[in-house]
């Protein structure tokens, strides 16, 4: 008898948390390698107001195995399956099925995919779909149970008859407004460098806490973090009050959990693809994640390493930046040395010196340091690579190097005046600015910049400009400006940051883009000629592009002028000694014809972060670090294992 799962409308929340199941059920319950591309064979379809899940209907007669070519299709075991080996991906299937539920995988040798039940899958308990939806939404019926079920419903619709059920809709609908993190006053913080957001009380997290669905041990907030952290059993850790399982847990998948709690893009990435967010608002991810990390450490509890079997081996890491800290937790929980080079005379790269105070609080990375020192993590500061130490002495004295240097080339604007006095690029007038509110000594190459008392207008829309905008306002600029060539939907930028800024005095331009640096007769910054803009074409990220419109010019007056248009990799002339390539981008190359996805031109070198990936996030520097520190392991173990049979 013909078996074939069904979603009922009524309960289906939307959820997707049957998709992520069926990938991972596909996939040996793992995560997508870097690079791998995933395809769900369930497709949830949302319309805003309701949504359901759609896949194969296994068919009677079904026109996919008529339309099959080479019989990779077939009707068996009361469904219909397919054999991979058959499959020459003519696409046959796809144009007959009525359904539109068979896709090609995106492999290089393409191959149909299509429900199957979860056939050979070791799911004895049914369906790996059916299994994890939440709501019960999603049922593996026989043609007689359908039957019955249309039976059921056709009683129910006769008047006075309909059974009064809570669906699952209903209880997403019940759902409570999300709450967000009390914030300092705006008029307020202009004037220091606080953090902003005030840490969530244990009756917020619980409040928070009790809005989560639990809609999969695997949801889409864990699937979208890059880190896969455990969402929602932290979320019901931390709301039943058990913070030191919660901070175990956390720390299982994240190196800094108390630091992407506070910086990470929550609305582009976890918050983004959780289930309320287009119903009462996303859960508050984030503030839990800072919430449990911060509570525990307060209350003393730092990583036990009391089992960890020390190791023989040594790895040096050059940078500590997120990608170079989370590399060197994860061997030092492997008993692992690792030692770790900054030129910085601190710890967290952008962390400490890019991103400001206000956003991430200096103390935060303070507390690391020590944890990590705590761990046996060895920092070598104030030390540049390729100018204090050389990188083949790295390479000779250690049994692997990772590499995460970071991308600090600023974007320039190509125009005229541009190194005019008062202008200024946005990453070193963060630097110098973050130093001298660390009380750490100037640097004589970045000296401190203060525009108190400045009109000053800062070109671009990203995080980095948002940064700028910020600390000139706490600097005491008069007026704050960012110019911005698009419009407000399409910056780049976090919506909260946008918002941020706003509430703190600073005045956006849209649609503006920069032609000419208006200079005094003392040969300084005295404004900037601008043109006006309209919306074009798609560009190749999916963003419009601005297209000027001719004959609109006009001058914002400005006594400085900060450029933020973001970065690309610096130069690293060292690297060639070690034989690491980099791409024509200056980016360092990694995973090609190599055995680990982070691997160098050179087997014993590893490298992540902004340097690989280009300008990017906290979270995915993160992501290559723990990746890269799995994959040394691994390749230490096998050569360990190959000397032991050598010595046997
Ligand atoms: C102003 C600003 C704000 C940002 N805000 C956010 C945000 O809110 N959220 C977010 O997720 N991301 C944000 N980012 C991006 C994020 O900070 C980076 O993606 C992330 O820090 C990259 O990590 P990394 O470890 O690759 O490099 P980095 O953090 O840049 O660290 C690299 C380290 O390597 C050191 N180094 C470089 N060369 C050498 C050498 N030869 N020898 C010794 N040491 C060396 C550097 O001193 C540095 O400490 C922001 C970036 C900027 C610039
Ligand atoms: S690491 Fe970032 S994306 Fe992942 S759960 Fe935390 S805040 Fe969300
Ligand atoms: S945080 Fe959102 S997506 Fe994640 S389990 Fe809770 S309700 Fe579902």
């Amino acid at each position: 008898m013909n078996r074939f799962v069904i979603a009922n409308t009524c309960d289906c929340i939307g959820c997707k948390s049957c998709e992520i199941a069926c990938m991972l059920a596909h996939n040996e319950q793992r995560y997508p390698e870097p690079g791998q591309h995933l395809q769900s064979r369930v497709t949830v379809v949302n319309t805003g107001s309701a949504s359901t899940a759609v896949m194969c209907h296994q068919c009677d007669n079904a026109p996919c195995v008529a339309s099959c070519p080479t019989a990779a299709l077939v009707y068996q075991n009361d469904h219909v399956v397919l054999d991979e080996k058959h499959c020459i991906g003519c696409k046959s299937c796809i144009l007959a099925c009525p359904f539109g539920v068979i896709s090609l995988t995106t492999n290089d040798h393409p191959i149909a995919q299509k429900c199957d039940l979860c056939e050979q899958k070791n799911s004895a308990s049914g369906p790996a779909c059916v299994n994890v939806c939440p709501t019960n939404a999603l049922q593996l019926v026989t043609q007689k149970q359908l039957t019955q079920l249309r039976h059921k419903r056709q009683q129910e619709t006769l008047p006075g008859l309909r059974a009064s059920r809570q669906t699952g809709r209903d209880k997403l609908l019940l759902s409570p407004k999300r709450s967000d993190p009390d914030k300092l006053p705006a008029d307020e913080r202009r004037h220091h460098f606080q953090e902003i957001y005030q840490p969530f009380k244990p009756e917020q997290t619980c409040q928070a806490g009790e809005r989560c669905l639990e809609c999969a041990d695997h949801a889409n907030c864990r699937w979208t973090c890059p880190l896969h952290n455990a969402i929602p059993e932290l979320i019901r850790l931390a709301k039943q009050g058990r913070i030191n399982e919660a901070v175990e847990l956390s720390h299982l998948t994240s190196s800094m959990p108390e630091v992407c709690g506070r910086v990470c893009p929550q609305d582009r990435l976890c918050e983004g693809s959780c289930t309320l967010e287009s119903n009462s608002g996303s859960v508050t991810i984030g503030c839990i994640e800072k919430y449990i990390t911060d509570t525990a450490l307060k209350a003393g509890w730092r990583p036990d390493l009391s089992g960890v079997r020390p190791r023989s081996e040594r790895v040096a890491i050059i940078g500590a930046g997120p990608a170079g800290l989370a590399c060197a937790d994860v061997l030092a929980r492997h008993g692992v040395k690792a030692v770790v080079y900054d030129r910085h005379p601190e710890i967290g790269g952008l962390l400490t010196f890019g991103i400001p105070s206000f956003k991430l609080d200096k103390h935060v990375l303070a507390t690391r340091r020590e944890i990590f020192t705590g761990m046996g993590i060895e920092f070598v500061l104030n030390c540049e690579i390729g100018r204090d130490i050389s990188f083949s002495q790295l390479i000779k004295e250690n049994d692997a190097v990772f590499i995460a240097p970071g991308t600090y080339q600023s974007m320039i604007a190509e125009l005229e005046n541009e190194n005019a006095t008062g202008v200024l690029e946005a990453l070193p007038y963060l630097i110098a600015n973050t130093r001298n509110v660390m009380n750490i000594a100037e640097d004589p190459e970045n000296p401190f910049v203060t525009l108190k008392g400045k009109r000053v207008v800062v070109l671009g829309g990203g995080d980095t400009a948002m940064d700028c905008l910020r600390t000139a306002v706490r600097q005491g600029a008069t007026a704050v400006t960012c110019a911005y060539r698009r419009d407000e939907a399409n910056m780049p930028g976090s919506r909260k940051e946008v918002k941020n800024a706003r509430e703190e005095g600073v005045e956006f331009q849209f649609n503006i883009q920069p032609q000419r640096i208006v200079l005094n007769k003392k040969g300084a910054v005295a404004g900037i000629e601008m043109l006006l803009t309209e919306l074009g074409e798609m560009d190749a990220s999916g963003r419009r592009r601005p297209k000027i419109i001719k004959g609109s010019e006009f001058i914002i007056e400005a006594d400085a002028l900060i450029v933020a248009f973001g970065f690309q990799a610096h130069a690293m002339p060292w690297l060639k000694e070690g034989h690491v390539e980099c791409d024509k981008w200056g980016q360092i190359r990694i995973g090609s014809n190599s055995r680990y996805p982070g691997q160098t031109t050179n087997p014993r070198v590893f490298a992540g972060g902004d340097a690989v990936r280009g300008a990017d996030l906290v979270v995915t520097a993160m992501v290559d670090g723990r990746r890269a520190a799995t994959d040394i392991i691994d390749m230490l173990d096998c050569e360990q294992a190959k000397a032991t049979k050598a010595a046997s």
